[in-house]
């Protein structure tokens, strides 16, 4: 879609604003070349003495009320306006966000985050300034310009305005030559806007590390560059749009000269009055309103068009992940993978290769393998953030694509190894899937995550802020609140993505007691590189190199001896070392 195509359908759609606004601009219009005329007659009256002093004043009380009324009218029509403008704004950046929260992690590997930020806030504010001032100065100008060219051929003579006006088309070809430049350099400096902003976000996000690093020095000379990079971009496209000024003067001179000159001769040949010379110079000099609108209109016109650019990809990229399932909710049953294998994009190896594995509805099954084995892939295909390059897996009996995204979501409750805290409060955080829990339920999910006792601790118990602005929890905190989060929800299926590797042992027990003794017909995956949390489930999947190796109960795996099984040489190694640190 172009940016014409999407202010006009927002012009459409808020035709009331943009109608009103123009009709007081028609007015306006309607009043400024009214204006002119009467200051000429006045003339050509002062000229001929035919003018009393109470006439003149009420003359002059006359013109002085139209200026005022003009006054009042600009007013209106930009408060207006800008009411209209800012809704696009707003909406904009809604259908910004909307897009991004469908986006899959294949997108976001592509994209720079403060890219995507400086679009949401530069791109987005040009945008609105081409869809607001732009478009009404536009129509405002182009009125002034057709009634006031209209006023002087019409009503005061066509010879003269036909002179006057020889310079125009001149000044309309440096207007174009101009606003391509002003288009190129826009460009560039809201890409270089991004870039800078993307910088500040990676260095923001990661202070801690740059310090221990003691790459601060390195990072502020980048800074530095990249804003100045910006800095000259901006300065570039200032320095084209400055150029519109000089081309308005100049063509003003032309057109002054010209029709002084012309306006001089006929009135020397008595076809012209004094008065109406006076008033064609008026009229000259309205048209300077016109000529900055048509600079103005331009250069906003392309920055938006430039900014729109770069939204539109954003926007109209197609979603990672299909949303064209039509089952929901979730249907009870087991997890059924088939011949399932991904392949990253750029990557050399298979991340899982024709794996074939059934959880049965209620089971927990412990996922482990070496590092770099696909365990976290399997999660992501059964998110679906990720789509298999072949295979299929079925959840009670339907293909995952089937159901449709927001089924999904709601049924599969997932910790990740570095859960997100939001800026809110613990019991918000816990609550986050299910703002109407109520405190009871709450604390309860926070009991069975065995971190009920830390937030007791807390300055203000569930009250108390966490996450960016409040109070830093320990790994192991924010794991278990993000369990009781998990919990809370209560989804037919919780994944738990190596979600205890920073609890103690003993309280990583405890949380997989709970779980089981509360499952009620839930599956759980547990993937872990403590084998001690997946000992107890019903079956243990390992994975090596995307391929399933071995599959079987804790027991069995053991007994297949240590020069057979990854599992049972793994355990004895984790045996050795937890005897060795009581030791
Ligand atoms: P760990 O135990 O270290 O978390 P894992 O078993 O969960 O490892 P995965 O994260 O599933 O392993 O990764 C499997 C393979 O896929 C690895 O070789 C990894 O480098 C690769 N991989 C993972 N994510 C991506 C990605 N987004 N793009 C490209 N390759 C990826």
């Amino acid at each position: 879609m172009s940016l014409a195509r999407l202010i006009l359908a927002f012009v459409r759609r808020h035709a009331w604003a943009y109608a009103s606004a123009g009709l007081t601009l028609f007015g306006i219009a309607l009043l400024t070349v009214w204006l002119p005329r009467q200051i000429g007659h006045l003339v050509d009256a002062l000229v001929q003495h035919r003018l009393d002093r109470p006439t003149l004043v009420w003359e002059l009380a006359r013109l002085l009320l139209a200026g005022v009324v003009i006054y009042g009218l600009r007013v209106a029509w930009r408060l207006q306006l800008f009411g209209a403008a800012y809704q696009m704004g707003v909406e904009l950046r809604a259908r910004l966000y909307e897009r991004l929260a469908l986006q899959g992690p294949r997108f976001f590997q592509t994209r720079r985050t403060g890219d995507l930020m400086a679009l949401a806030t530069n791109d987005v504010d040009a945008v609105e300034m081409a869809s607001g001032e732009a478009v009404l100065a536009g129509f405002d100008g182009t009125l002034t310009l057709v009634m006031v060219a209209g006023t002087m051929a019409l009503a005061v003579d066509w010879r003269l305005a036909a002179v006057a006006l020889l310079p125009f088309p001149f000044m309309a070809a440096a207007f174009w030559w101009i606003s391509s430049r002003v288009h190129d350099a826009s460009r560039l400096a809201l890409e270089r806007f991004g870039t800078l902003n993307d910088h500040v976000q990676e260095t923001l996000s990661g202070v801690r590390t740059l310090r221990a690093l003691g790459l601060e020095a390195r990072s502020s000379t980048r800074f530095a560059q990249l804003a100045g990079a910006a800095a000259d971009a901006s300065a570039l496209s200032q320095r084209w749009e400055a150029r519109y000024e000089p081309a308005v003067g100049i063509t003003l001179a032309v057109a002054n000269a010209l029709s002084l000159g012309l306006g001089g001769w006929l009135v020397w040949q008595g076809e012209l009055s004094i008065g109406q010379l006076t008033s064609f110079g008026l009229y000259l000099g309205q048209l300077v309103w016109p000529m900055f609108a048509a600079g103005w209109v331009l250069a906003l016109w392309e920055r938006g068009r430039a900014a729109w650019g770069r939204l539109s990809t954003v926007l109209e990229e197609p979603l990672a992940i299909d949303d064209d399932g039509t089952v929901t909710p979730v249907q009870a049953g087991g997890l059924q993978l088939r011949g399932v294998s991904l392949h990253y994009p750029g990557s050399t190896r298979a991340a899982l290769s024709a794996l074939d594995l059934d959880i049965p509805q209620g089971s927990t099954l412990g996922l482990v393998g070496p590092t770099g084995a696909g365990k976290s892939t399997l999660i992501r295909l059964l998110l679906r953030q990720w789509t298999p390059q072949s295979g299929q897996i079925r959840w009670g009996g339907v293909a995952l694509a089937d159901y449709t995204l927001e089924a999904l979501r709601a049924g599969i409750a997932w910790v990740p190894q570095e859960p997100i805290l939001f800026s809110a409060s613990v019991a918000e955080n816990i609550a986050l899937g299910r703002p109407d829990a109520s405190p009871a339920e709450i604390e309860a999910a926070a009991r069975l995550a065995a971190v009920h006792e830390d937030i007791e601790r807390l300055p203000q118990g569930y009250a108390t802020p966490v996450g960016e602005r409040g109070v830093t929890l320990s790994g192991g905190q924010r794991q278990r609140v993000a369990i009781a989060r998990a919990l809370l929800a209560d989804a037919p299926l919780l994944l738990l993505d190596d979600a205890l590797s920073a609890v103690d042992t003993e309280t990583e027990h405890s949380i997989l007691q709970h779980l089981r003794a509360q499952r009620q017909g839930r599956t759980v995956i547990v993937v872990s590189h403590r084998l001690s949390a997946v000992m107890d489930a019903d079956a243990i999947a390992v994975l090596r190199q995307g391929q399933l190796v071995e599959l079987d109960t804790h027991e069995a795996l053991l007994a297949k001896g240590v020069q057979a099984g990854w599992y049972a040489h793994q355990w004895r190694i984790q045996q050795l070392e937890t005897s060795l640190d009581q030791a």
